[in-house]
């Protein structure tokens, strides 16, 4: 049995004060014995997010980071940092990444096999765009996107990372991809990684999925048998979060 992941994500969104306030409001409605509860936290807002959970359920990420060591990389943060502010997660590939600071296949595949040397867990993102899924291209172009950014992972490595499938016409949009639709693709990544590796290392590798989840539809979308929980935005920022992480 997997165990469900639900998975804020921040965005560029709370001041370091305002990320202690809203852990500390949040916590009492994230505690949970079945479900990981992970906060992906602006850079800043990292240290003192940590403090704030201290004690509690909720594990502390990050929503990008470097896949150099250290070095001439201005306003970058490298794996190193991150894991000495007691950083646990680290999401990787987000389509406002690839979008607007062009990440690539590539440069997420490099980040991955980083963060695992590491002993973070990436939350390795994918999903198509609205006129991808209009010309039938959604499988290939999700399946292409987990098969380059898994390059070089090995099986034993590929059990502990987190797929987040988010379609990116969902994501902030208030449309949520129906359970249907989210439960096809995320089928399909599973089968894919069974391609690539094996049974095994499908049946343990946690698939999330993102775009508009709110406490109403998690339920659904959590009960599917490929889903294994979410990556949030919006309603991460909010007490319904905690309607998501207990939505049994
Ligand atoms: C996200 O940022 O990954 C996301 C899914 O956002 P939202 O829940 O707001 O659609």
């Amino acid at each position: 049995m997997r165990r469900k992941i639900v998975a804020g994500n921040w965005k560029m969104n709370k001041t370091p004060s305002e990320a202690v306030e809203l852990v500390n409001m949040l916590k009492p409605l994230v505690a949970s014995d079945d479900v990981d509860v992970v906060f992906c936290v602006p850079a800043i807002d990292i240290i003192p997010a940590v403090e704030a959970a201290k004690g509690s359920n909720i594990s502390i990420g990050a929503e990008n980071m470097y896949f150099e060591e250290s070095g001439a990389y201005t306003g970058e943060i490298s794996p190193a940092m991150l894991t000495d502010a007691g950083v646990k997660y680290v999401v990787i590939g987000h389509s406002e990444r690839r979008e607007y600071f062009a990440e690539t296949d590539a440069t997420v595949n490099k980040k991955v096999l980083k963060a695992l040397e590491h002993g973070i867990t990436p939350i390795m993102c994918c999903g198509e765009s609205l006129e991808q899924r209009e010309q039938g291209v959604t499988m290939d172009f999700v399946r292409q996107q987990v098969k380059i950014g898994l390059q070089g992972v090995t099986a034993d490595q590929a059990k502990t990372v987190v797929i987040a499938y988010e379609p990116i016409w969902a994501i902030g949009t208030g449309k949520t991809a129906t359970t249907e639709q989210a439960q096809e693709v995320c089928g399909e990544i599973r089968k894919c990684i069974a391609e690539v590796y094996d049974d095994a290392t499908a049946a343990a590798i946690r698939i999330q999925y993102g775009g508009s989840v709110n406490g109403k539809t998690a339920p659904d979308l959590f009960a599917q048998p490929d889903i294994d929980g979410g990556l949030v935005g919006g309603a991460s920022l909010k007490e319904d979060f905690g309607n998501i992480v207990n939505y049994k």
